[in-house]
């Protein structure tokens, strides 16, 4: 198969192919551009094609009317079929950390309801596995079943802490709710995703539903736990749920200032807190977005429909960040 060149507007080049989508490739060559489910359902990886021609090696299930108009495509998707020219940013935060395949052992499983389990994952001492605080591994599990799970845990604790919410019929959801037990040995593989923290001094606004809150522990308890960080901005997280159970996190941190809010959007009467849609509740609070960035995960649903609201109350379409728990494989 015939190599193409790829030419990044940052003059970046790397090598392509027809057959490896144009995603693959760039990571391949130590290049890292922005992605989530590798997919084609969360629309995290699109980029816009200067020049050249691509064609779709899996369906771009996001891409609207208006982005073909534009020449974007999905990077997770497409493949070269000529020499190509494309606008689609290097994250460098993310050079040098390797994504590596690993034996790992479950150290403890927490029950935090019939839907949800902790899932704390030890990693043998030699293994070195750096992430930065937001990303995701995927688990190879019995049957070499695999599927993708944040991070909840901080870079420097050493162990994997998963949250885990179980699907009625789920291959995974199998394992880890009725046959998982400790000292189990899984494979993981990771770290993946670009969704971590660009800049911590403006003002940052975290929306996540279910699950989704899992990564934003993560970066959050990470620069609870930076020596370095000084807090300069407004901190405000919110998260959704249908059941009053389902929180069963209660933040509290050292040094950070958070101001919580608990949504839940099934209302039960005795519901002490806000309820309805986190988008919502969050973008009827939060007014001034000019100094702000979003990050967002959990539903895809949420996702999309917050991205819509919140760039016409008028954020900056390049601060929106966000992470869709779509289904893995
Ligand atoms: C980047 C990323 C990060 C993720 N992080 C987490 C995490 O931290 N915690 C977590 O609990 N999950 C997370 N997920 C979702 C997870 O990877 C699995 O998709 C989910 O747990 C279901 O797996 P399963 O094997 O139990 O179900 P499956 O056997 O895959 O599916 C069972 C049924 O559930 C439906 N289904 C499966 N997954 C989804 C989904 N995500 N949304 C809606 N319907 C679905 C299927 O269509 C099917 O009907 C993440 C997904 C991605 C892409």
């Amino acid at each position: 198969m015939s190599r193409l060149s790829i030419n990044t507007h940052e003059a970046k080049q790397f090598v392509g192919s027809a057959t490896e989508t144009i995603l693959d490739s760039a990571l391949k060559s130590g290049l890292v551009f922005e992605y989530s489910c590798k997919t084609g359902q969360c629309g995290v990886c699109k980029i816009k094609v200067m020049s050249g021609e691509v064609i779709e090696l899996k369906a771009q299930l996001v891409l609207t009317e208006q982005d073909k108009l534009s020449n974007k495509v999905l990077s997770c998707c497409c493949a070269p079929t000529t020499d190509l020219s494309i606008e689609a940013e290097d994250l460098s935060a993310l050079h040098g950390i390797e994504i590596k395949t690993i034996p790992c052992r479950i150290k403890q499983l927490t029950r935090y309801s019939d839907e949800l389990v902790g899932v704390t994952l030890r990693l043998p001492p030699t293994a070195e596995f750096k992430f930065l605080e937001g990303q995701y591994i995927d688990v190879i599990g019995p049957n070499t079943i695999r599927r993708s799970y944040s991070v909840a845990s901080t870079a420097s604790q050493g162990e994997i802490n998963l949250v885990i919410k179980r699907f009625e019929n789920g291959k995974m959801s199998e394992y880890w709710f009725n046959q998982a037990k400790d000292n189990d040995l899984l494979r993981l593989e990771g770290p993946k995703g670009t969704f971590f923290l660009r800049d911590g001094n403006e003002d940052l606004i975290f929306l996540a539903t279910g699950t989704g809150i899992a990564p934003i522990m993560s970066i959050l308890y990470g620069l609870d736990s930076d020596a370095d960080f000084v807090q300069c901005g407004k901190i405000s997280l919110y998260w959704g749920n249908r059941h009053p159970d389902d929180f069963f996190w209660q933040p509290s941190f050292k040094k950070l200032k958070v101001a919580v809010n608990q949504v839940l959007s099934r209302p039960t009467e005795d519901w002490p807190h806000q309820t309805g849609y986190v988008q919502k509740v969050a973008l009827m609070t939060e007014h001034n977005l000019a100094q702000t960035a979003v990050y967002a995960c959990g539903s895809n649903m949420m996702i999309q429909s917050a991205h819509e609201s919140f760039l016409a109350a008028g954020l900056a379409e390049n601060k929106f960040y966000s992470d869709a728990f779509v289904q893995s494989y």
